[in-house]
C-alpha cells in the first residue's frame, strides 16, 4: 500500500477527473477513500465522512451491505463474463423478469447498456429505427427540455439541455428541440411544447424527459401531471415518450419509479445508477409494441451492443438489490425518512441567505442564490464547512442538497441533516 500523500502526488501527476477544473484541483486536498460501509466512506488519514450523496446517486443501499457482496462473490465464481449476442445465462433472464415485474405495466423487453448514458443513447436509436422500420424515416427529431441531463455520451449530451455541459461541443451535437421546463403550475410550459409536437409530429421521433427530477440542472421538481399530460399528449400526436429513470428511479423519489407518481407507462424507460449498486450497468425498456417494429429481415433488426452488455456479476447484483428493497421494505423506510428530510429542509429555507429549499422523497436542496449558475462558488464553501463537520456534499453551482443512501440510518440521517443544516448557516452569504 503506498502512502496517503504519495496517492496525492500520483492523482495529481497523472489522473484526470471527471468535472474538475484542474487548476481548482491542484490546490485542494483531495478526499482519499480507502474503505467505505454503509453511509461512510473512509479518508486514510481516519477521517470519516457521511455519503450525503450516495456516491453520485449510485449507493441507493449504502457501501458494503453484505447481501451485495455475497451475490457479487457467489457470481463471480461461477460466470463473470460472458457475451449476451447469441447466448444468454440466467441472471440476464431473471434480472429481466424481476425488473418487469417492478416496472410500470406495459413495460414487457429489457435492453442492457453499460451506464445511463447508454441506456439513453440506445433509446434515441430505438426510437429513430423503430420509425424507420414503419416507413417513416423523416421521424429522427427528438425533444427535451430545458435544463435536461442525460449523459455524457455525444448522444446524451445532444439531448442535455445544461449549455455548460454542451457549448465546448456544439457542432457535433445532433438536432434537439428545446422545450421550457415545466416550472411550478406548468400550463405554459405545456401549451409550448403542445404547440412544437403538434407542428412537428412528421419529423419528430420522441421527447425525451428525466422523471419528475432534473438532478443535474440544480434538483429541479415537476408536477407529476405535466408527465400525466405529455404521456397523453405523445400517444395523441404517434410520438414515442422516453423517460430517464437513471436518477429518480429506485424509490429515490418516493415510488420505486417516479413516473409511477404519474400514473403512466412510457414506451421507453432507462434506468441505471443505483441499478447494479457496486458497477456499472444500466438498460432501456421497451413496450412489446416498441419491440415488434424490429421483428422481420434482418435489416430491420437492431445492430446495437455493447461489450458488457448484461454482465452476469452486474446482473446477480441488481436482483439482489431488488431482493433487498423487497425484504427490507427500503421504500417505506424512504416514506419516513422522506418526512425526516422535508422537516429538516423547511427549517433550512429560514436560514438567512438561503434563497429556497424543495424536498422530493429521498431528496432535498437549497438555494443559496448567487448568479452564477453552475460556477457558483457558494455551494463549494458549503463543500468545505460539511467536510470539516464530517459530511460529503458536492453542490450543483449554488445549489446544495441531501441524496444519502435509501437505507441510511436514522441517527445518520438526523447528523447528515444537521451538518448540513449548519454548513449552510456558515457558508450562507
Ligand atoms: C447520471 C445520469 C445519466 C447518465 O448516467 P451515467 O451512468 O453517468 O452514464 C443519465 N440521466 C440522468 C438523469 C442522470 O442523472
Amino acid at each position: 500500500m503506498i502512502s496517503r500523500s504519495e496517492v496525492v502526488r500520483l492523482d495529481r501527476a497523472h489522473l484526470w477527473h471527471p468535472y474538475t477544473p484542474a487548476d481548482t484541483w491542484e490546490t485542494t486536498d483531495p478526499i482519499v477513500v480507502v474503505r467505505a460501509k454503509g453511509s461512510y466512506l473512509f479518508d486514510a488519514n481516519g477521517s470519516r465522512y457521511l455519503d450525503g450523496n450516495s456516491s453520485w446517486w449510485v449507493a441507493a443501499l449504502g457501501h458494503g451491505h453484505p447481501r451485495l457482496l455475497a451475490a457479487m462473490q457467489a457470481q463471480a465464481s461461477e460466470l463473470a463474463h460472458c457475451a449476451l449476442a447469441g447466448i444468454t445465462h440466467e441472471p440476464a433472464v431473471l434480472l429481466a423478469q424481476d425488473l418487469l415485474r417492478t416496472a410500470p405495466a406495459g413495460l414487457s423487453r429489457v435492453f442492457y447498456t453499460d451506464d445511463g448514458s447508454t441506456a439513453i443513447d440506445l433509446a434515441v436509436k430505438m426510437s429513430v429505427q423503430s420509425f424507420k422500420n414503419r416507413g417513416m424515416p423523416k421521424k429522427v427529431r427528438f425533444v427535451a427540455l430545458e435544463g435536461a441531463f442525460h449523459g455524457d455520451t455525444v448522444g446524451a449530451t445532444s439531448l442535455g439541455g445544461v449549455d455548460v455541459f454542451r457549448k465546448p461541443y456544439a457542432g457535433v451535437l445532433f438536432d434537439c428541440v428545446r422545450a421550457d421546463f415545466p416550472e411550478g403550475s406548468y400550463a405554459r410550459a405545456f401549451e409550448i411544447i403542445s404547440d412544437i409536437i403538434e407542428r412537428d409530429r412528421d419529423s419528430i421521433a420522441a421527447v425525451v424527459v428525466e422523471s419528475l427530477v432534473q438532478g443535474s440542472a440544480g434538483m429541479r421538481f415537476y408536477d407529476p401531471a405535466y408527465l400525466r399530460e405529455l404521456r397523453a399528449l405523445t400517444e395523441r400526436a404517434g410520438v414515442l415518450l422516453i423517460v430517464d429513470e437513471v436518477f429518480a428511479g429506485y424509490g429515490r423519489t418516493g415510488t420505486m419509479w417516479a413516473c409511477e407518481q404519474a400514473g403512466i407507462t412510457p414506451d421507453l424507460m432507462c434506468i441505471g445508477k443505483a441499478m447494479s449498486a457496486l458497477i456499472p450497468m444500466g438498460a432501456t425498456l421497451a413496450t412489446e409494441a416498441v419491440f415488434d417494429t424490429f421483428r422481420g429481415s434482418k435489416d430491420r433488426a437492431l445492430w446495437y451492443g455493447h461489450t458488457f452488455c448484461g454482465n452476469p456479476i452486474g446482473a446477480a447484483l441488481a436482483r439482489e438489490l431488488l431482493a433487498i428493497y423487497k425484504d427490507e421494505r427500503i421504500l417505506e423506510q424512504v416514506e419516513r425518512k422522506a418526512n425526516v428530510i422535508a422537516k429538516a429542509f423547511a427549517r433550512i429555507a429560514e436560514i438567512h441567505g438561503v434563497r429556497g429549499t424543495r424536498h422530493l422523497g429521498m431528496i432535498g436542496a437549497a438555494d443559496l442564490g448567487g448568479s452564477d449558475g453552475y460556477f457558483g462558488g457558494l455551494g463549494w464553501r458549503v463543500y468545505e464547512e460539511a467536510r470539516r463537520r464530517g459530511a460529503y456534499l458536492r453542490p450543483l453551482g449554488d445549489t446544495v442538497y441531501v441524496c444519502p443512501p435509501l437505507n441510511i440510518e436514522d441517527a445518520d440521517l438526523e447528523m447528515l441533516l444537521s451538518i448540513f443544516e449548519e454548513s449552510v448557516r456558515a457558508a450562507a452569504p
